[in-house]
């Protein structure tokens, strides 16, 4: 599906981890999802990053929620994320965030979450409380209002848009 037909692809009240993720890192990108363009599928850090997501804990179980596919739930209940960047950023926290939402919803009592980043041997919790899910339903609306809007969010300054896979579609790289 072209970027430039129209509606979203998907339903947007139905806001994922991957939604929230690229809200955070370009409300550009989100937009751009949303309506099918995904140049994400052929890029190779991208499929490193999921050869690093299937070897890492191969006894993990993932909680499929539909709208959102966590990595794993540990007792408690602990939201995990793995992640094969060697740099911690707002958007993954603000995904487990999401996730623990989105549980919580469905009348799971969620404990907080932990994001996992096997290639530095660093792990960062994800607290979960008042403020955590105010900020959760926040970050969500503002999907929401990007995803329904019908002109593209301006790009990011290019020295910012480095490394994003879809570097080709907004500046013709
Ligand atoms: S290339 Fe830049 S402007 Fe385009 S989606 Fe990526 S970060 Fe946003």
């Amino acid at each position: 599906m072209s970027p430039d037909s129209g509606l979203p692809a998907d339903d947007e009240s139905a806001v994922g981890g991957v939604h929230i993720k690229y809200l955070v890192h370009c409300p550009r990108q989100l937009w751009l999802y949303a309506r099918g363009y995904r140049p994400e599928q052929r890029s190779d850090l991208v499929a490193f990053g999921e050869v690093v997501d299937d070897t890492t804990f191969t006894r993990r179980r993932d909680v499929d929620l539909g709208e959102a596919k966590i990595d794993w739930v540990t007792t408690g209940a602990v939201v995990h994320e793995t992640k094969s960047s060697r740099a911690p950023a707002p958007g993954h926290t603000a995904q487990v965030r999401h996730y623990c939402l989105l549980l919580e919803r469905r009348g799971v009592n969620v404990r907080g979450g932990v994001v996992h980043y096997p290639l530095i041997r660093r792990t960062t919790d994800v607290a979960w409380d008042d403020d955590a899910r105010a900020e959760a339903e926040d970050t969500e609306a503002q999907a929401q209002a990007v995803i329904a809007a019908s002109t593209a969010p301006d790009r990011l300054l290019r020295g910012k848009c480095r490394g994003c896979s879809y570097l080709d579609y907004c500046w013709g790289d």
